[in-house]
């Protein structure tokens, strides 16, 4: 009774100027900065077990360490082992169902992942005043350890017990397995039994992700007539594979470059009379002569998007004017599947908003739309389709992706009170009784 009060009284109140908190939330924002020293403990023994994605063995250990974690909290744990041929370590689950938990709390689904795109062992932990340096220390260990922290404050303050939780941990978030259907399948499948998402991806303290960007790639393969090079632009000669694929660029560029949220970047270009290209690496090589029209090139890229919608159509653009050859030549593109988008909803902002009077209740900036041409694409754009969705709510950063990784561990703090109040806040949301997503 004392909380549906504490409940009503919160949603009626005016607008707040900050400390809105409830006497739990007190209580939980108490146990988050009672539990930090522990945290960044665990951060640092994390961060020293080396997890780039390729790096099967020691992804698999930076999950056994997170699972220990989850199993003092009272979780449920399963390691998840994907086909050998994917060549992936694999995923945790970990799963919570509160004792006074009902069938109309909201249950949550927390993502986060356990590779970093840096395989090399790096430099350990350390630690200078305020900052914390190491491989995967923000994207996203730091992120993880959050996760941990506010689980462990929950706990501690009295509040998990109300809550409904599967946390999903991926093993090779920064080079997802193919086929995706595949890697992603239990991460979907968890989403499918929850109502919420939250993604603890690298933040800052002032926004949030509502929507990322599809990213996917293409390659795009020109062939010409090799020619003596006095007869080019002639017929039975045409203008070389070199001129066609400068052709399709530039038009590229021409038709797609002001679209907004729209980028697509050629990696890489190799031409000329002999080419060898490997797509799977993206490398190759290219020999010719100058006196020689060029028969061959290949070009790769990526394309980001903000909706399907977008993607398809940039993607019918692409094939036009690929199919427009110039005389003596043909090209073909092909695109491969990539990471869906995460488009921006009202059950994103709706999630954002909750977000938004949580950090202003605890005395943090009020947070707005991260704008989604500022960010890659994630492992919650698999599953922003099937129910709302946030993300960048883990620990603010530098240098990710580099062995100079580091975080600002204060936000390891915030990240923990924030994420731990939202959760307890939107698990009170009723859940429609409906509800058949
Ligand atoms: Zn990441």
């Amino acid at each position: 009774m004392r909380n549906l009060l504490v409940c009503v009284a919160a949603l009626s109140a005016p607008p707040a100027l900050a400390q809105q908190l409830s006497p739990q939330e007190q209580r939980i924002r108490d146990a988050v900065v009672a539990g930090y020293d522990e945290a960044v403990n665990l951060l640092a023994r994390s961060v020293n077990v080396a997890s780039g994605t390729f790096n099967l063995a020691g992804v698999r250990a930076v999950g056994a360490l997170y699972q220990k974690e989850f199993e003092a909290l009272g979780f449920s744990t399963r390691w998840i082992d994907l086909p050998p041929a994917l060549g992936r370590a694999g995923h945790l689950i970990a799963e919570w169902r509160g004792r006074r938990a009902t069938a109309a709390t909201q249950r949550l689904l927390l993502i986060g992942h356990l590779d970093t795109v840096f395989e090399a062992a790096g430099r350990p932990f350390s630690r200078q005043d305020t900052v914390g340096y190491g491989p995967g220390a923000a994207d996203m260990k730091g992120g993880n350890a959050a996760v941990l922290l506010a689980l462990r404050a929950l706990k501690d303050a009295g509040a998990l017990d109300d809550l409904v939780l599967t946390a999903v941990f991926t093993g090779d978030e920064e080079a997802a397995g193919r086929p995706l259907s595949v890697a992603r399948k239990d991460l979907i499948e968890a989403a499918r039994r929850s109502d919420v998402a939250l993604a603890f991806e690298g933040g800052d303290a002032r926004t949030a992700t509502v929507s990322r960007r599809s990213a996917s790639g293409w390659v795009l393969t020109v062939t010409g007539r090799q020619a003596h090079s006095s007869g080019i632009f002639r017929d039975g000669v045409g203008y070389g594979a070199v001129f066609e694929a400068a052709r399709i660029l530039n038009e590229f560029r021409e038709r797609l470059a002001k679209q907004p949220y729209l980028t697509f970047n050629p990696g890489t270009i190799v031409g000329g009379t002999e080419v060898r290209y490997d797509s799977g690496a993206v490398r190759g090589d290219a020999a010719g002569k100058t006196n020689i029209v060029a028969r061959r090139v290949v070009a790769q890229g990526d394309l980001r998007t903000l909706t399907d919608g977008q993607l398809d159509s940039a993607r019918a653009t692409m094939r036009l004017i690929v199919s427009s050859s110039l005389p003596g030549t043909s090209a073909t593109i092909s695109f491969d599947q990539g990471y869906p988008s995460m488009p921006p909803t009202d059950g994103n902002r709706a999630i954002l908003a909750v977000f938004d009077r949580v950090s202003q209740d605890l005395g943090y900036p009020a947070i707005e739309a991260l704008p989604p041409d500022r960010r890659g694409a994630g492992d919650i754009s698999f599953v922003a389709d099937i129910l709302p969705s946030l993300d960048g709510l883990g620990v603010d950063g530098f240098g990710a992706h580099a062995p100079e990784e580091g975080i600002y561990l204060p936000s390891l703090k915030m990240a923990a009170e924030r994420a731990a109040i939202l959760m307890t806040r939107l698990a009170r949301s009723r859940r429609p009784a409906t509800s058949d997503r």
